[in-house]
């Protein structure tokens, strides 16, 4: 059969991957999406960050593929016309506590060569960010905002220019992997592919489990909730504030990210999802929550963890509770600058059996499929590179 490569996911991976594959080899791309518009659920729901690689581990593949993947984000929306903004991060150690965590992240960011990176202290802090809690911090001037969905449509409009088809409302139901083969059956008929590539974030481990890969890792679904800052208040924010991460749960704690259109959204929390897509505390699937309930996994976390989920469930449900984790940064907000309840996303972020999370990228092959197990942040950053990676590391090179 002549190369078409199915793509499963209509996400900024799916559709970096499509771009790639379409303008690189010229093989024949179909992408199957379920909702009827790209971007729908990650790659559409995040703080629209340009991650510049403070965080990541030296050697991993976040690292490598963040610093390639916002250079080449950058270059893409400046040759597109996409919306841009080096407005830069600042970290924030709130008291002396946080200084051996905010020394150990400065050491990682230079080993990544994090561009401009340089270290503040509280005045040279309060140059940046007027308004900002802290005794020092460390600057990254060149992490970014952007649309994640523009640039999706942007990319997704070069497959369909090239000859690629994305198709909405495709939602993959069963994958049957013959020699030299794969057989999908969606909700719109059937489809036969030389290879696939899935990039199913929430539901990728339910499509590896369709084509016998390992269960684990498995998606355990996680909210981020925002809210939106007032007009008035956002001007205190200039660019990104966030916090010294703890290791163990980067993503955790307050974060007030300015986006391209000018609003300030605090957030993302982390709480439990009753759904893999639950935007909200009224959205429940019952199998969904029986699935990661029985996973060994979730048990050893509830019992690590649980103190600081109940932290930030009841922060969700009582705003108080969060506006008062939010002025530990900012002292002057008020409730009511905390204005509105943003866009919610929920991270499909991959956990093992024993509960631990599974920090890098994960990329699994079965037979002709290759199955992106876990692309968390900085995935959106990264998708460009991730596509250039895919390409060269996966079944295509058998080919090439
Ligand atoms: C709250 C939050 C904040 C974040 N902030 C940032 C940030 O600032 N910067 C950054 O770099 N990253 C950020 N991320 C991470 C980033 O958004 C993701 O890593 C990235 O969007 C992953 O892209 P994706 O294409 O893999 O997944 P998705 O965008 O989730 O796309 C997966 C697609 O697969 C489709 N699909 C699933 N199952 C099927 C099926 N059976 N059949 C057909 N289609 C299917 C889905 O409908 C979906 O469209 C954030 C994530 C969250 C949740």
């Amino acid at each position: 059969m002549e190369q078409h490569i199915g793509i499963i996911g209509g996400g900024i991976l799916g559709i970096a991957i499509a771009r790639a594959i379409t303008l690189q080899t010229g093989y024949r791309v179909t992408v199957l999406e379920k909702e009827s518009n790209l971007a729908s659920h990650q790659t559409g729901r995040n703080s629209g960050v340009v991650h510049a690689g403070l965080y990541y581990q030296p050697g991993s593949l976040k690292a490598e593929l963040c610093a390639k993947g916002r250079a080449l984000t950058r270059e893409y929306c400046q040759e597109h016309q996409l919306p841009y903004q080096e407005l830069g991060k600042v970290v924030v150690a709130l008291d002396e506590s946080q200084l051996g965590r905010l020394n150990a992240m400065e050491e990682r960011a230079r080993i990544n060569q994090v561009p401009g990176l340089s270290r503040l202290n509280r005045e040279e802090l309060l140059s940046i960010e007027p308004h900002v809690n802290g005794i020092a911090a460390l600057h990254s001037p060149r992490t970014a905002s952007v649309d994640y969905r523009a640039i999706t449509k942007k990319m997704a409009e070069e497959v369909t220019d090239a000859g690629g088809k994305i198709l909405l409302n495709s939602e993959v139901s069963a994958i049957k992997i013959n020699t030299d083969t794969c057989q999908v059956n969606t909700s719109q008929g059937t489809h036969t592919f030389s290879e696939m590539i899935v990039c199913a974030g929430l539901q990728s481990d339910v499509i590896a489990q369709m084509v016998g890969a390992d269960p684990s890792p498995k998606i355990l679904p996680f909210r981020g909730e925002y809210w939106v800052m007032s007009q008035d208040s956002a001007a205190m924010v200039k660019g990104m504030i966030y916090p010294v991460p703890d290791p163990n749960f980067p993503f955790l704690g307050v974060h007030f990210t300015r986006g391209v259109d000018g609003d300030v959204h605090v957030g993302p929390n982390a709480v439990p999802a009753l759904a893999r897509e639950g935007y909200d505390w009224k959205t429940i699937s019952a199998k969904d929550t029986f699935d990661s309930l029985r996973w060994p996994g979730a048990t050893s976390l509830l019992i690590k963890y649980w103190k600081m989920g109940l932290t930030e469930i009841a922060a969700s449900l009582f705003k108080p509770l969060y506006l008062k984790q939010a002025q530990g940064y900012l002292p002057q907000l008020r409730s009511s600058d905390l204005a509105a309840k943003g866009r919610a996303g929920v991270r499909a972020q991959a956990w093992s059996k024993d509960g631990s999370l599974l920090d890098d990228f994960a990329i699994d092959q079965v037979g002709p499929v290759t199955l992106l197990r876990n692309a968390p942040s900085p995935a959106a950053t990264s998708a460009m590179a991730i596509a250039e990676y895919v390409l060269k590391n996966y079944p295509l090179k058998r080919h090439s």
